[in-house]
């Protein structure tokens, strides 16, 4: 049977939590002398003087009629990237435990296991880009804490077949990540709603893609109250700040220009996979369902050397293991996708 209470670390377990001023003092005062702040104001936007909502009761209330996950289930951290780096810290033993991360996926997931001192175990993903089951489960040993699944998986912008990220979720007793970065462009259902279902699941979205917020650093991670209270337990106090809870919440009101944004973006992925696809230095594009193109080269690291000097910059995975002579190219604007497109008409191989 899974029980978080078996992973959580032992220090953990036992830690008194930062109590701060907001903590301990939740009522309506008229006068609030508790907190040390500059009780004149402050230079900016007046509220500033003030220390931010700890726990981003508002932030949460808005994200969970977004979402459709209450916001006992939502834990917000500084970026995607604090989700990530808390779970090594509440769930990891340092220099004992490890974990396993599917290659090549994000690289966030092993060089906040390398910070943790935690090891990483690699079972690289099939010639389809899908889970290889099986070598997953060979690498499980009873100090594994944490599988990382990445759907759609950044860099090869597929989506993880749903039966086996299911396979995975009814059969490893620690936790399961799946970083959902991506899953606003893609057609595949989120498995946000399966969070009653898992207890042993995690799912982490950001506002820094679909939302087109990656500047604010907002990253969200859904799971249950249980995993939910262990990231509030060892979170900096104020890690999401007042600019950033602010913005986030006007942001969430713009829901129907966000999904137009998607809308282009998606049409504009969809335009340029055959006319990348004709282009004589293109070996191969392969199928996304995120804001970016997986794209095989002949001689990558020309192309990407020959766009720079147009000012353009991709990303050049081309000594990746597994995509070897790729580039990773983003969807741009229209008229950013045409001159990328002009670009390369002038390579000659
Ligand atoms: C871009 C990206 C993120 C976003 O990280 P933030 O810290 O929220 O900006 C998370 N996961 C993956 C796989 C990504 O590609």
């Amino acid at each position: 049977m899974f029980n978080v209470q078996d992973l959580v670390r032992e220090n953990i377990k036992h830690l008194v939590p930062y109590s701060s001023a907001r903590d301990e003092f939740k009522g309506e005062a008229r006068i609030f002398l508790d907190a040390n702040e500059n009780s004149l104001g402050s230079p900016l936007i007046k509220w500033y003087n003030r220390y931010p909502d700890p726990l981003q009761w508002k932030l949460k209330e808005k994200l969970s009629l977004i979402k459709g996950v209450s916001p006992e289930h939502i834990f917000l951290g500084n970026g995607s990237d604090e989700c990530i780096d808390l779970l090594y810290r509440g769930f990891c033993n340092p220099g004992k435990d490890n974990v396993i991360i599917c290659t090549p996926t994000y690289g966030m997931y092993e060089i906040c296991a390398q910070i943790n001192d935690i090891q990483v175990k690699k079972a690289p993903i099939l010639e389809n880009f899908q889970l290889d089951l099986i070598h997953l489960e060979n690498l499980v040993d009873e100090n594994t804490r944490i599988i990382w699944l990445c759907s759609p998986n950044n860099p090869t912008g597929n989506s993880l077949d749903r039966p086996d990220v299911e396979m995975v979720l009814n059969n490893f007793n620690g936790l399961v990540v799946i970083d959902e970065a991506y899953i606003n462009f893609s057609r595949h259902r989120s498995f946000l709603q399966e969070l009653a279902d898992y207890p042993n699941l995690v799912v982490l979205q950001t506002l820094s893609k679909a939302w087109g917020l990656a500047g604010l650093r907002l990253g969200m991670a859904f799971a249950s109250e249980e995993i939910i209270h262990v990231y509030n337990k060892i979170k900096p106090p104020y890690n999401i700040n007042q600019a950033t809870q602010d913005l986030a919440l006007e942001a969430l009101d713009q829901v129907d220009q966000v999904n137009e944004m998607i809308r282009i973006l998606v049409a504009e992925r969809d335009m340029l996979v055959p006319k990348l696809k004709e282009l004589p230095m293109v070996v191969e594009v392969y199928p996304s369902d995120a804001n970016f193109l997986l794209v095989k080269m002949k001689d990558a690291r020309a192309v990407y050397e020959f766009l720079l000097r147009k000012a353009i910059v991709v990303r050049d995975r081309s000594k990746v293991s597994l995509i070897e002579g790729c580039l990773r190219i983003t969807v741009g604007t229209p008229p950013e996708n045409e001159e990328l497109l002009l670009a390369l008409k002038e390579f000659l191989l």
